[in-house]
């Protein structure tokens, strides 16, 4: 990542070539892939399914997250705008996946036991840091994490009862 950036910049200050460098955090929300093992995703389809969430590690790792709407409009208006140093754009609330964990179980709304298990746990804390995005904007990510995650969770029921049903008729079928 780090070499893309300094690669797109030279592009900007040698050749002239419009450009805009946004640092991407955490992004969350409908359409995501829902196997490919990041966090939310993750722990929702466990809740569906009324399994433990898996923790990995103790927990405390912490993270922000950033829902779709705030992360294509905060493209957007970086685009629109004349800025081409880096720019974070992200939530900047951190919270530890613990307290994720805690969160999807509340909009499950039943008692879900989290199961802390060995797996990779990548960075200990990440944040973004939004004091030059709002400078540079004028405006920050405004879907709140309870919000964004609702949303989420009713999108992927969808998606694994529609699953279901395909199954159910194409088993009706043979
Ligand atoms: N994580 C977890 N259980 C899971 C999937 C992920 O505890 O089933 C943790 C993982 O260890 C990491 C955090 O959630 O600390 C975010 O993981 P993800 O892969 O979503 O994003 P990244 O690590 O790239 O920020």
């Amino acid at each position: 990542k780090r070499f893309q950036e300094s690669i797109t910049m030279a592009y900007h200050t040698f050749h002239g070539v419009e450009t805009r460098i946004v640092r991407i955090f955490n992004t969350y929300g409908p359409r995501m892939r829902l196997n490919d093992g990041r966090v939310i995703p993750a722990f929702i389809g466990q809740a569906l399914r009324g399994e433990d969430l898996t923790i990995f590690g103790d927990g405390l790792q912490t993270r922000s997250f950033c829902y779709i709407t705030d992360c294509v409009e905060g493209i957007y208006r970086l685009m629109r705008s004349d800025f081409h140093e880096p720019l974070n754009l992200g939530q900047d609330r951190m919270v530890s996946i613990n307290e994720l964990a805690d969160m999807v179980a509340k909009i499950a709304g039943y008692e879900i036991d989290k199961k802390h298990i060995d797996g990779p746990q990548g960075v200990r804390g990440r944040n973004s840091d939004n004091t030059q995005l709002r400078e540079v904007l004028g405006w920050e990510p405004q879907v709140s994490l309870e919000e964004g995650l609702a949303v989420t969770y009713k999108w992927i029921e969808e998606q694994v009862i529609a699953a279901n049903s395909n199954q159910a008729s194409a088993a009706a079928d043979v």
